[in-house]
């Protein structure tokens, strides 16, 4: 996933590059993830970071280090490790990447990343919460 996520109400929208980018989001490569409503956001933030930290190729340091301090603080919150107001410094970390990287990596790590935090931030602390509770 290298592109801002969409809520449900927001996907009424045409396949072409032009109305995506309308809606906030873009066409890239034409592939489609649904998340359900089942899903564990925090899951899904999980795959993300570790997929991007995996892929940096280390050359520029926002991408280098942002994409494993991304993917460290999310592992630290699947675990029930972290507490909801770390999402604001993961916001942070995904910020300062976005637009100083060499190569779009950086970019497409950053913005579904962003686009989870703004559109359901009440729904990862409640995750957060949950995983908190059932450590403890
Ligand atoms: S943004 Fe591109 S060039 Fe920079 S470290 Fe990431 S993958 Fe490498």
């Amino acid at each position: 996933m290298s592109s801002p996520v969409l809520k449900a109400d927001e996907i009424d929208v045409a396949m072409d590059f032009d109305s995506l980018a309308a809606a906030g989001s873009m066409l890239g490569s034409a592939g489609i993830i649904v998340i359900d409503d089942e899903a564990s956001l925090i899951g899904v933030l999980e795959k993300i970071a570790s997929f991007y930290a995996r892929e940096s190729c280390g050359q520029c340091t926002p991408c280098r280090l942002g994409t494993s301090w991304m993917a460290k603080t999310v592992e630290r919150l699947a675990a029930g490790e972290g507490r909801p107001a770390e999402l604001d410094g993961l916001a942070r970390i995904a910020s300062n990447i976005k637009g100083r990287t060499l190569c779009p990596l950086g970019d497409a790590a950053a913005m579904p990343i962003q686009a989870l935090l703004s559109k359901f931030r009440p729904e990862l602390e409640a995750e957060i919460g949950r995983a908190a509770k059932g450590r403890g």
